[in-house]
């Protein structure tokens, strides 16, 4: 009898139209920490807790206290991809794996050498000026010497990711959401699948191989044409 990891491997080989969906479990092996785990972010103890220290509000009113909280949490650089992330670039490179959809922040794919890649939560690298549009580096928002950067133009720069009370960007969820749609093989991991409007998107795929690999479960598993229990790292270097 075929087992869950033999079907995910027929199916990978039989694919050419492979997209991946994930979310912060895809990073923790790489030593960034979720939010929703047991040492995830929403287990730690701070002053707001962090949907309102990550939100548009809480932003505008309190960039000090967000930018505390957003270098010390999530502005994390120094770290590198883990065999998740390997394997879904090989396996672009191999011309099985057209898209990664993403809600992680962390350019941790990109890094692992996938170009497909639709953030949907946007990225910590890229940072730009509220007031004059101005693009900054990581480093700049790293290294600025005060607590809140400003821009050359006096006006705060922030980080180009999706706040809580944010709109995501359209172009990016149209591309999100054709490339979900034309997915021969749907693969989703590292996600507790209750962060809206992302999680909605796998409505998009009407295939019948929507595999999903996580290490809790998630309000989609009933959904799923294959269930696989455990980290995904260690599960796909398998493959
Ligand atoms: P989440 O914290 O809500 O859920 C993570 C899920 O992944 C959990 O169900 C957990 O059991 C599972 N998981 C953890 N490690 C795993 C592993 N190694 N293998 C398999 N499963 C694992 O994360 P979410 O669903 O992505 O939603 C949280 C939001 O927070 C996202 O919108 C994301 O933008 C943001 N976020 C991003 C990062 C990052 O960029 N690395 C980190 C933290 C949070």
């Amino acid at each position: 009898m075929e087992n869950g990891m033999d079907t995910l491997r027929r199916w990978v080989e039989e694919s050419r139209r492979i997209v991946f969906f994930g979310g912060a479990g895809v990073s923790t092996e790489s030593g960034i920490p979720d939010f929703r785990s047991e040492d995830g972010l929403y287990r730690q103890k701070y002053r707001y807790p962090p949907e309102t220290m990550l939100s548009h509000d809480f932003f505008e009113e309190n960039p000090e206290e967000f930018y505390r909280f957003y270098r010390e949490k999530i502005l994390i650089d120094e770290v590198e991809p883990n065999a998740a992330h390997r394997k879904l670039a090989e396996w672009e490179r191999q011309g099985k794996l057209c898209a990664v959809v993403t809600q992680n922040i962390d350019g941790l794919h990109q890094k692992a050498g996938s170009r497909q890649v639709w953030e949907l939560h946007g990225s910590i690298w890229r940072n730009y000026c509220t007031r004059c549009g101005k693009r900054y580096p990581l480093e700049f928002v790293k290294n600025c010497g005060t607590l809140v950067p400003r821009c050359s133009c006096g006006g705060i720069v922030r980080p180009d990711v999706v706040l809580y009370g944010e709109m995501l960007d359209q172009t990016v969820v149209t591309h999100a959401v054709e490339a979900i749609a034309s997915a021969d093989l749907l693969l989703v991991g590292g996600t507790s699948l209750v962060v809206y409007p992302a999680a909605g998107l796998l409505q998009a795929y009407h295939g019948s191989r929507l595999t999903l690999i996580n290490r809790s479960p998630t309000p989609v598993d009933r959904r799923a044409d294959l269930l696989l229990s455990g980290s995904i790292g260690e599960l796909l270097s398998q493959i």
